[in-house]
């Protein structure tokens, strides 16, 4: 068995954990699926398989019995950056790719105090459409929110920000069109009558998203800063026939934009053939292979990782586990992502494809060094 515990991981695409880590069963079970309907935590996601294993992993790491109640109880014990150190620490993390757009940051720990409590190195990226509705409720001329917007993105790299994301898939879809000036200006004045009737925005207005998103495009282009985009998998407010990777087409093809390193989210699942045949095509896309969410079992981890690896090369393929709200996830992942890629490493070497050392390497550049190299880290 190729053994990848030594290998430091870079995730790539994760999120703070809460402050307050004690909770209940039915709070911790709602942090483990993508479903809200609150039915979900209470009668569905004891009998997931992803969360059947996770428990199993917790007891042996808390040293209690493998009972729900014993596991939470014993998680709560240790108090909130005990229990985050002494995860984060298991898993062996070089450096947090932090999405710290969500959750709100008053719930959650910064970026600086999770690299301290985890001994690694953590770094930010800047959620485009979080600075969207930050903007246009605050200002009622368009042209001010276009300045504005464009001065904070021609910035985030020498701001301290790695990449830039967009979660577009789960608004008004990949399908990103160039639209005019004049009809991004009559989606905004839409916004802006939102934001007057309810006092607040959620951004889905879908040529005033596009408008700014190429905008954010081609500063992003400038500064080769890398843009991930969430693909596939999602809650029920993804419309996920616009979740498809190959949406990106018209994006794609833009050689303005080829400076511009595109990140597919979450393996594109279930979408995962696709969005490596991408990275295997385009020089500037990668592929995320992310090992917590979406919460699948071990046999369709497998199935994605081979895709992936089967199709695409290893320097274009991420490792990340997009964990969230409690540290668990992000241990989890990184258990998962180690024992998943040296597994299908192993077929490939019994398939006489690689031999061992081929096989180190390309795992090393997966949970890595693909990274260091997209993130400039
Ligand atoms: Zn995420």
């Amino acid at each position: 068995m190729l053994d990848l515990t030594d290998i430091h991981v870079v995730d790539n695409h994760c999120h703070p954990v809460l402050l307050d880590q004690h909770m209940d069963r039915v709070q911790f079970r709602g942090y483990c699926t993508e479903a809200t309907d609150p039915i979900f935590a209470e009668e569905h996601v004891p009998n997931t398989v992803y969360y059947l294993w996770l428990l199993r992993q917790m007891a042996t790491v808390y040293g209690c019995d493998r009972n729900e109640e014993a596991i939470l109880a014993a998680r709560n014990k240790l108090g909130n950056e005990a229990l985050i150190e002494h995860l984060f620490r298991a898993a062996n993390i070089d450096t947090l790719v932090l999405d710290p757009a969500y959750p709100p940051g008053s719930t959650c720990y910064t970026p600086e105090r999770m690299g301290q409590l985890g001994r690694c190195r953590a770094v930010k990226m800047l959620r485009l459409e979080t600075l969207m509705q930050q903007l246009i409720p605050e200002y009622s001329d368009f042209d001010e929110v276009v300045d504005r917007y464009s001065m904070v993105v021609s910035r985030a790299r020498e701001d301290g920000f790695c990449a830039l994301k967009s979660i577009v898939a789960y608004r008004t879809g990949l399908n990103i069109t160039e639209w005019s000036k004049d009809e991004a200006f009559a989606a905004f004045a839409e916004a802006r009558a939102e934001v007057t009737e309810q006092g607040q925005l959620r951004i889905a207005h879908k040529p005033l998203i596009d408008f700014l998103l190429h905008i954010a495009f081609q500063h992003a282009a400038n500064q080769q800063l890398p843009l991930q985009f969430h693909t596939g998998y999602g809650d029920s407010d993804t419309d996920m026939r616009l979740g498809n990777p190959l949406q990106l087409r018209e994006v794609l093809e833009k050689t303005d934009y080829h400076t511009m390193p595109i990140v597919l989210l979450h393996e594109s699942y279930p979408y995962s053939q696709l969005g490596a045949y991408l990275a295997a095509i385009y020089p500037h896309v990668y592929f995320d292979l992310s090992y917590t969410i979406p919460f699948v079992d071990k046999l369709e981890m497998l199935a994605f990782t081979r895709q992936a690896l089967g199709v695409a090369p290893a320097s274009k393929l991420m490792f990340s586990t997009d964990g969230i709200h409690i540290p668990e996830m992000h241990w989890a992942g990184a258990l998962r992502g180690r024992s998943v890629i040296g597994q299908v490493l192993d077929e490939m070497i019994q398939a006489d494809e690689i031999d061992e050392e081929e096989a180190y390497h390309l795992a090393q550049q997966i949970l890595h060094d693909t990274a260091y190299t997209v993130y400039k880290l």
